[in-house]
């Protein structure tokens, strides 16, 4: 009983307490990131169709989706911090490398922020001990000039012609070019095709190196699909 609001039992109770409220900003650790590019092409082809941004239709290639930070067991952590809002002031020396590579291709046309705020405040907020939002931004553009996955596709000989090709042939040039197994997603253009929409590469929970994945996002692709113009 004497043992009761002694100092020490004050102490052990204040540690206890204090390690309860410190549990979620363990929650949202995370494994690894997704670097994630899509095929404008597929976004635009669908029922729902697309919007270029202000600047223009973006050239034809691959561009940035995210870098979505995620768990080992396929989970991933979302909108982490609402008090950390998106900035577009913080990045306007990047804005015009992210109008190339990173363009919301969303109706109604836009001038982006919309999408990038969109990417920061789920995915981006969950990565900020790791970096901030320049940061963010900045080294999501430096894996996109890392990974030139339409020239691995190309130099393989698979265009963005409208032609269908194999999956594995599609997985096995990306292989092949960038030395990383690719986890890849369809879409469906608007007459029922199965289409090359997404393809996920992996990068370490320090941004710094790409890596083997530790797990990959559901493929719904068909086994042969369809790489649609743009
Ligand atoms: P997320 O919430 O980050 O998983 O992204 C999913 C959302 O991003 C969906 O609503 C997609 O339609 C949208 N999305 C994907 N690519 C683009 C793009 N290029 N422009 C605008 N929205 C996009």
């Amino acid at each position: 009983m004497g043992f009761f609001f002694t100092p020490r039992f004050v102490l052990i109770n204040v540690i206890v307490i204090f390690q309860c409220f410190s549990l979620p900003t363990f929650a949202q650790d995370f494994d690894f990131f997704y670097f994630v590019q899509n095929w404008p092409g597929s976004y635009c082809d669908t029922e729902r169709s697309c919007c270029y941004p202000r600047t223009g239709k973006p050239s034809a290639d691959f561009k940035i989706h995210g870098l979505w930070p995620n768990y080992n067991d396929g989970t991933y952590p979302s909108n982490c911090d609402p008090s950390s809002p998106f900035d577009r002031t913080q990045i306007s020396d990047l804005v015009s490398s992210m109008e190339k590579n990173w363009p919301s291709l969303a109706c109604p046309s836009s001038d982006n922020t919309k999408f990038w705020s969109h990417e920061w405040n789920k995915h981006g907020t969950c990565s900020e001990s790791v970096l901030d939002q320049y940061e963010y931004f900045e080294t999501t553009l430096n894996l996109k000039a890392q990974a030139n996955i339409l020239q691995a596709l190309q130099t393989a000989g698979i265009n963005p012609d409208g032609s269908h090709y194999s999956l594995d042939k599609i997985k096995s040039a990306i292989e092949e070019g960038i030395k990383l197994t690719p986890g890849i997603s369809c879409n469906v253009d608007g007459s029922g095709n199965s289409q090359l929409y997404e393809i996920y590469l992996c990068v370490d929970s320090s941004a710094s190196n790409f890596i083997d994945c530790p797990v990959f996002p559901n493929s719904n692709c068909a086994s042969s699909v369809e790489f649609p113009k743009f």
